[in-house]
């Protein structure tokens, strides 16, 4: 058999997609990039807000349109566990819904589906309407062995910690479908580090919805620090050609611990890097998300982090036009992004989604408004970041090369190859400071080895990337050593798109 898997949505959903894609190689099925080719079709669905759910049904809408006779649709994932019923009335092309706490049932779920309609009950599927089938809710054993993982190409990789989610954030749909907080044994997560660097992995990166609230379930509050201990303890360094960085995702404020900053201190292959989405910077309306709304308590957190790691990069998000945002509010948190100084921000503008506390709130933000503050905050965050990338300038940084291609010709790309000062390939990496999808790049000249560290001199600093140059004397390899690497055609990656 063979299988097209598309992944929408966040890196949660790509760990759960190389598990699938393992389970079903290791069952004898093998992957094809090409729908036509493919006698099963998934779709890892995301459906956190209003537009990924729209983006998921243009996609299964899209694959339904051409399946061929005998073709099995699958909606896997978070839009099929929050609101299968609407993927059914909706994408009528497929056949099955595969729930996002259920992936690890996927060749079974297949076998099911590809049997012969004759062969009576359809083992252990749930009938749904006009012949479909699901696997909905919890599994009926939780999943706590190490998940498979395929080898690490780029040098990086996710680390899934924990899953679901038992904080009461007003407009959060993420506890609707994925329950409360489940968090994975640490031998299980261990296990699975080991075998990601073994498998090329310089670089891992722990992702949960709330890592910092890892083992609260578990009857062990702040239990983060001594699972970054055992990783670390648990896998070879760099010196032995293992892991170099170990970032953090996804935590909460109120639950950075100090035992946490510690030991972010300590090792120096943690990244002095914490992505810690603060969603709002005005009391009241933090208040209103059900969030922790002492922001001089906030203020402080990033204050000893700082102090602790004086180079410490952080990234955020937030959201504005939130049900009964004022001006005056919108301004407080303008005024608190100038305080915090943070290096990324990412922000959105509010959703209501059903099911959530703030769906029905009243004074909803009318959608110009929305657009308005966005484009407020947005400036004012270019501009703090472009300072923070101009502080770079002259550090010599570790980079972790992930593509080589080219720029030349591309429309948009003139003012960085004017920085680089020639039209040939270049390296995309990042450095501790950017994490992937989500922030930066360093743009190197010339082609360096694709999953490998490279030292490089900051040269020159854009608002979102940096530009360098690779420093062959401190380099643990020597330029006659790099084999030539290019993507086809000389096509950048996505990360890259912003170029264009
Ligand atoms: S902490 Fe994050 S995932 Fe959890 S409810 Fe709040 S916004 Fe949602």
């Amino acid at each position: 058999m063979r299988y097209y898997l598309l992944t929408l949505g966040c890196p949660k959903n790509t760990v759960d997609s190389e598990g699938m894609a393992m389970l079903l190689g290791n069952a004898g099925h093998r992957g094809t990039s090409s729908p036509a080719d493919a006698d099963v079709l998934i779709v890892n669905t995301c459906g956190f807000l209003a537009a990924s759910e729209e983006e998921s049904l243009a996609a299964l809408r899209e694959l339904a349109a051409h399946k061929r006779r005998g073709q099995k649709l699958i909606a896997a994932g978070c839009m099929a566990q929050r609101v299968g019923e609407r993927i059914a009335a909706e994408a009528p092309g497929v056949d099955g819904l595969l729930g996002t706490l259920r992936w690890m049932e996927i060749v079974p779920f297949i076998e099911g589906l590809r049997q012969k309609p004759d062969r009576g009950e359809r083992s252990g599927l749930q009938p749904l309407s006009f012949g479909r089938y699901a696997l909905l809710g919890e599994p009926a054993q939780p999943h706590t062995d190490p998940t498979p993982r395929p080898p690490v190409v780029t040098g990086s990789a996710y680390l899934k910690i924990s899953d679901g989610c038992s904080a009461p954030c007003a407009f959060c749909s993420i506890p609707i479908f994925k329950g409360p907080l489940r968090s994975r044994p640490p031998e299980a997560i261990v296990a699975e580090a080991q075998a990601l660097v073994a498998g090329g992995a310089r670089e891992l990166i722990l992702i949960a919805q709330d890592t910092t609230d890892y083992g609260h379930d578990l009857g062990q509050p702040d239990a983060l620090p001594d699972l970054m201990q055992a990783i670390l303890r648990g896998v070879p360094g760099p010196e032995e050609g293992g892991l170099s960085w170990l970032r953090l995702m996804y935590a909460y404020p109120g639950h950075v611990s100090q035992r946490l900053i510690e030991v972010m201190a300590s090792d120096p292959r943690v990244c002095h890097y914490l992505d810690i989405p603060l969603q709002h910077g005005h009391p009241a309306v933090l208040r209103r998300m059900s969030r922790p709304s002492n922001v001089d308590r906030q203020l402080e957190t990033f204050a000893g982090l700082r102090a602790a790691m004086p180079d410490m990069a952080f990234r955020s998000a937030f959201i504005v036009g939130f049900p009964g945002e004022t001006e005056a509010e919108f301004q407080g948190l303008l005024d608190f992004v100038e305080a915090i100084q943070l290096d990324k921000v990412g922000v959105f503008t509010f959703s209501a989604e059903p099911g959530t506390p703030a769906y029905d709130l009243p004074d909803q933000t009318a959608a110009e408004v929305k657009a308005e503050r966005y484009d407020r905050l947005m400036s004012a965050q270019q501009r703090i970041s472009l300072a923070r990338n101009h502080a770079q300038v002259g550090r010599t940084l570790d980079v972790l090369v992930e593509s080589v291609g080219k720029l030349a010709g591309r429309s948009g790309s003139q003012g960085l190859t004017d920085r680089i000062g020639r039209r040939g390939p270049v390296s995309l990496g990042r450095s501790y400071r950017d994490a992937p999808e989500v922030d930066g790049l360093v743009v190197l000249p010339g082609e360096l080895p694709v999953g490998q560290m490279a030292q490089a001199k900051i040269t020159a600093a854009l608002a979102y990337d940096l530009v360098g140059e690779c420093d062959y004397s401190i380099t643990r390899y020597s330029p006659s050593t790099i084999s030539p690497c290019s993507l086809p055609g000389g096509s950048l990656p996505s990360s890259a798109s912003r170029w264009s």
